[in-house]
């Protein structure tokens, strides 16, 4: 009889506690390891491919000309294009952050912005042609790693501005020194590369074409070994895989490892879009993204409505497990299943470090991979063997609400509007 083990958990996250940027040979890595341990008990797994855009940057460069001279470190912003090779000069105006009345003087400038760039605020860019931009992060008090960042088809469509990143440290000193003429050279190669979903199903013996899609993304940010975010949770469910092969269940339960969920949820958007005729037998999506951490709090985000909160809240306190349980959406795989109308939940385990160099195993315990595996099995056992399938497809007004706000922010609001 199998049994939940932490200790096997945290191995198979050691042996991809690596980057694992999407659409990279890391990420090629990790998921051939994730099929190959699927398959060492008996399942069998398969491996989609699908296409995101991917870049690499040739040269990217910042230089101050006016009224002092200095240069400063960069990254260049993935998929924005490339200056001419001996870039782009033009004046440098502080936007903060890039609202209707800082831009207005903007056209054929170079910007400097504070960080966040949703897709209506590059539309706004583009309206307001700025020639190219730069957006700062991290501390202001402290030089880390420069930001690696990209923007997306869903940005791009608009338009593209070459544009760099640069550290908000250095962007005080620039904006201290009042730098008013700059020259930022871009050269990138674009162009499409294959991410990967791992997947692998159980039949279910009494409802087969009851499917519970048990989700958890592999891939991780830049510096990023992703231990927590999400190696945690990619081993979580191969425990969960494991038990559920050794004693089918009554519904089929399938489990996907998602690529590319850091560049924008890509891996469960590429999903949905794939199998859009077959996700009428999804009843259900529990997905767990970010645990493990020796310090930290459990959290399940449930884009479902109050029966199924209920549950899970009266499951915590039987098992005696602290868990903040709230009605909400979380930023991860569930999302482009709630955008069919499918229920989910996210489990997560807050307080550890992420998306920087900081996410590590040092942080991870394998007793609390071991608790989050047992809690979600426990959960999950129940709703896939239950007599009469406890959630119904229905999300509460407030979800709603929050599912429409969080794909405006992804997509455009104008892209949103025109669906409704
Ligand atoms: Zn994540």
């Amino acid at each position: 009889m199998a049994r939940i083990s932490g200790r096997r958990a945290y191995r198979l996250l050691q042996s991809i506690a690596y980057e694992r940027l999407a659409a990279s040979p890391e990420e090629t890595k990790a998921a051939h390891t994730l099929a190959e341990e699927v398959e060492t008990f008996g399942l069998k797994s398969e491996i989609e491919t699908f296409k995101i855009w991917d870049y690499k940057i040739k040269t990217a460069t910042l230089e101050v000309l006016e009224p002092f001279q200095a240069t400063y470190e960069v990254k260049g912003y993935g998929l924005t294009g490339s200056t001419a090779a001996q870039g782009l000069e033009a004046e440098l105006l502080y936007v903060e952050d890039a609202g209707d009345v800082n831009l207005q003087n903007a056209a054929g400038k170079i910007i400097l912005m504070n960080e966040g760039l949703t897709v209506d605020k590059y539309e706004k860019l583009i309206k307001a042609k700025v020639a190219g931009f730069i957006m700062m992060g991290g501390p202001v008090w402290e030089r880390g790693d420069i930001p690696q960042r990209s923007i997306r088809d869903t940005h791009f469509k608009h338009g593209k501005i070459p544009a760099v990143s640069m550290l908000t440290a250095d962007a005080f000193k620039m904006v201290k020194r009042k730098a008013s003429k700059v020259r930022i050279v871009l050269q990138q190669d674009e162009f499409e590369a294959d991410s990967r979903n791992v997947i692998a199903e159980i039949k279910g013996t009494k409802y087969p074409n009851e499917v519970i899609l048990f989700g958890a993304h592999y891939d991780s940010v830049p510096y990023s070994s992703g231990a927590n975010d999400n190696g945690a949770g990619s081993v979580i469910i191969m425990e969960l895989a494991r038990m559920f092969a050794d004693k089918p269940p009554l519904r089929t339960v399938r489990f996907v490892w998602f690529g590319a969920e850091e560049l924008g949820l890509l891996g469960s958007f590429a999903y949905v879009e794939k199998h859009e005729k077959e996700l009428e037998e999804i009843k259900y999506v529990i997905n767990v993204d970010v645990a493990g951490g020796f310090l930290g709090k459990n959290v399940a985000l449930i884009t479902a409505n109050e029966r199924v909160k209920g549950h899970v809240e009266t499951l915590a306190r039987q098992e005696g497990l602290e868990m903040d349980t709230r009605l909400d959406v979380y930023s991860s795989d569930s999302i482009p299943f709630a955008d069919k109308g499918i229920p989910g939940i996210n489990f997560c385990r807050f307080g550890a470090p992420i998306h920087n160099r900081h996410d590590v195993l040092q942080y991870i315990s394998p007793a609390r991979l071991e608790e989050m595996a047992a809690f979600v099995y426990k959960y999950a056992d129940a709703v896939v063997n239950a007599k009469f399938f406890p959630v119904e497809r229905e999300m509460t007004d407030g979800v709603k609400k929050n599912l429409k706000a969080y794909l405006e922010r992804r997509n455009g609001k104008s892209k949103e509007e025109k669906k409704d």
